[in-house]
């Protein structure tokens, strides 16, 4: 594996930039201000993927300290987005050319992504959603982006600015209808955008006119008059996600902030494929819960029972089978030529036998370590409720029967189906 190399611009301060919020009762409230940060520059400084994964992990470690700290209505883990700028992992999502690290966009750099952010889901969930957001709003500028935007939002990541990407929405979607000199008007609004009022760079899916469905990248800059509905966030777990409703009705956008040509976002193998990054969260959250079962297990003495050690035995197999198929999705992402419908058929493979591995690890955790397990502040409370909403991803009976009938279709051989992971 080629090293790594850090390479940011100088740090800057950011302004803080007013989102109007929305109180249950539908009263104004205080605005959410962006924080202002600045960050330790690395320049020149070549370091190896194993370097940056023990960064991850320091991050994640921290994270996980901190989760109880974050874990309410209302929170954004604003602290633990400084970790992840200091540590580079902002704009290690970035080309190398363009002050990245190449992860996720250079060959080769899949495998490495996916294990950061299986890190990073193993520190708090919450943390890992919106990084994975994060990184998916870069690799779209990256994969669409005009030469200027992709200089300029780089420049962004560099600086610390979070990036988003928020496609769901209700009835009342997001239009953008045109307002005259190049400008568009917006209508409106998101839902489960995570990070609103804290993200400062999210890509904003809508339908144009003509209904075709288009990436626009709206500022806060831009979105002053937009608001939030804190009311729409009040979760099970994932409570620091902040993924709340966002109405940008009234908003004006320029022509420049469009992101690709309609349909672009929806473009296989990339748009399903995309799977197996919040595969990789999750897969952090059951290997979280299987390490607080094994530490409940010894503080308690309990772990020398035959039952609790086949257990802890199912619960090793099964996270250790997750991080196979994580370098299988890698190997699948990363392999030149692969068919896109195979690409697509074996991320959904990953996210359905992924999804599959934490509900068993949670059901194991919770028979092993018994009611304290579900007691606050025992970590298995509060993991457990991330995990459970965040395996709930989109279209999950249609992933598991996409590979069913991608299967039935090929004309190839059982052995030659999958790329060769090696
Ligand atoms: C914590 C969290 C953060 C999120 N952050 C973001 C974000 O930042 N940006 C963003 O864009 N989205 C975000 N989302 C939304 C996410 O991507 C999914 O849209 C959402 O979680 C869908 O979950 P669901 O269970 O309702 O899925 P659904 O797809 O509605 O699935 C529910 C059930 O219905 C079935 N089903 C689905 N479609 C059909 C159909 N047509 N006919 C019959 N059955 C059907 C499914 O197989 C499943 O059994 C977030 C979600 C969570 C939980």
């Amino acid at each position: 594996m080629r090293g790594f190399s850090f390479g940011m611009s100088s740090a800057s301060r950011l302004d803080p930039v007013p989102l109007r919020s929305r109180s249950a009762g539908g009263c104004p409230e205080a605005s959410p201000a962006l924080a202002t940060r600045a960050f330790p520059i690395v320049r020149g400084d070549r370091r190896s993927v194993a370097d940056l994964l023990d960064l991850a992990s320091d991050v994640a470690d921290r994270c996980h300290s901190a989760a109880p700290d974050v874990d309410f209505e209302g929170a954004f883990p604003e602290r633990e987005f400084g970790w992840l700028a200091e540590a580079g992992l902002l704009s290690a999502p970035l080309r190398r050319d363009i002050g990245g690290l190449g992860l996720g966009s250079e060959p080769g750099g899949t495998l490495p992504l996916l294990r950061v952010l299986k890190r990073i889901g193993r520190g708090n969930l919450s943390v890992g959603r919106l990084y994975e957001g994060h990184v998916n709003a870069l690799l779209l500028i990256q994969q669409f982006g005009t030469p200027e935007q992709v200089e300029g939002y780089a420049a962004d990541a560099r600086l610390g600015r979070r990036f988003a990407v928020w496609n769901t929405e209700a009835k009342d979607g997001i239009h953008f209808e045109p307002s005259g000199r190049g400008r568009y008007r917006m209508r409106g609004s998101k839902t489960f955008a995570s990070g609103a009022g804290h993200v400062e760079r999210p890509i904003v899916n809508g339908a144009l006119p003509d209904g075709g469905w288009q990436m626009c990248v709206v500022a806060t800059e831009r979105a002053g008059s937009a608001v939030i509905d804190p009311s729409s966030w009040r979760p099970l777990g994932m409570r620091a996600s902040a993924s709340t409703r966002i109405d940008y009705s009234g908003v004006e956008v320029e022509a420049s902030d469009l992101l690709g040509r309609p349909g672009d976002y929806r473009r296989e193998p990339a748009f399903s494929g995309g799977a197996i990054r919040f595969a990789a969260v999750q897969l952090g959250g059951a290997e979280a819960l299987f390490e607080a079962t094994r530490g409940h297990l010894k503080a308690t003495g309990r772990g020398d029972d035959p039952y609790q050690r086949a257990r802890l035995g199912e619960m090793a197999i099964a996270v250790e089978g997750g991080n196979l198929w994580l370098s299988g999705a890698a190997a699948s992402a990363d392999e030149p030529g692969a068919d896109p419908a195979a690409v697509v058929a074996y991320a959904n493979m990953v996210r359905t036998a992924i999804a599959s591995i934490c509900e068993n690890v949670l059901g194991w955790a919770e028979r092993s370590v018994g009611a304290q397990g579900l007691l606050r502040p025992h970590p298995i409370e509060r993991i457990g409720r991330d995990l459970t909403l965040y395996l709930r991803q989109p279209g999950p009976d249609a992933a598991l029967a996409g590979v069913g009938r991608h299967v039935l279709e090929s004309p190839l051989d059982a052995e030659r189906l999958w790329p060769d992971v090696g």
